[in-house]
């Protein structure tokens, strides 16, 4: 894996949980089983109709607006960090195109909340020192611990790491 492989979704598991990354990055992919996942989409599907998702690779975000501000829906009911860090992916990732992002807008909504992160030096240097974490996660030989059980409620991987 390289640093161009890596992407939003990378990132957003490398703040919840570096084992999910680890697992998702050797093409672990349960999340057609489960709830949650299910959910996202639902809410994804129903929420932006009128917008065109971006791809950029190994990132593909939901939509770019006409102020260059990335705009995220999200199934969950408040901004975690790792939406945060994902988004401040995506304005990298953007800004390495030449695509001027301004920031991320991050839609939620079940609770009809927004989160406005602006992108700046500071966000550019987060975002590359997450692509180093990411590319470390992944090239460790054995998976990374399990979190508290109390920690995985929703994880897509629940059953695969929870079976024994
Ligand atoms: S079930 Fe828990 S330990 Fe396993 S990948 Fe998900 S969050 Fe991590």
């Amino acid at each position: 894996m390289q640093e161009a492989d890596v992407g939003g979704v990378h990132v957003k598991y490398l703040y919840h949980c570096r084992r999910q990354l680890w697992l998702y990055a050797r093409g672990v992919r349960p999340e057609h089983l489960n709830a949650t996942v299910q959910l996202g989409e639902a809410v994804h599907d129903t929420s932006y109709q009128r917008s065109s998702p971006v791809d950029l690779g190994a990132a593909k975000l939901d939509h770019v607006d006409g102020h260059q501000w990335v705009h995220e829906i999200k199934s969950s009911s408040r901004a975690t960090r790792a939406d945060e860090a994902q988004a401040i992916h995506y304005c990298y990732r953007l800004h390495e195109v030449g695509v001027p992002a301004e920031g991320a807008i991050l839609h939620y909504p079940r609770t009809r909340r927004t989160k406005r992160i602006h992108y700046g030096a500071a966000e550019a240097t987060r975002a590359q020192s997450d692509i180093k974490e990411v590319l470390a996660v992944v090239a460790a030989a054995s998976s990374p611990s399990r979190l508290a059980h109390s920690a995985c409620r929703g994880c897509s991987f629940l059953d695969y790491c929870w079976s024994d």
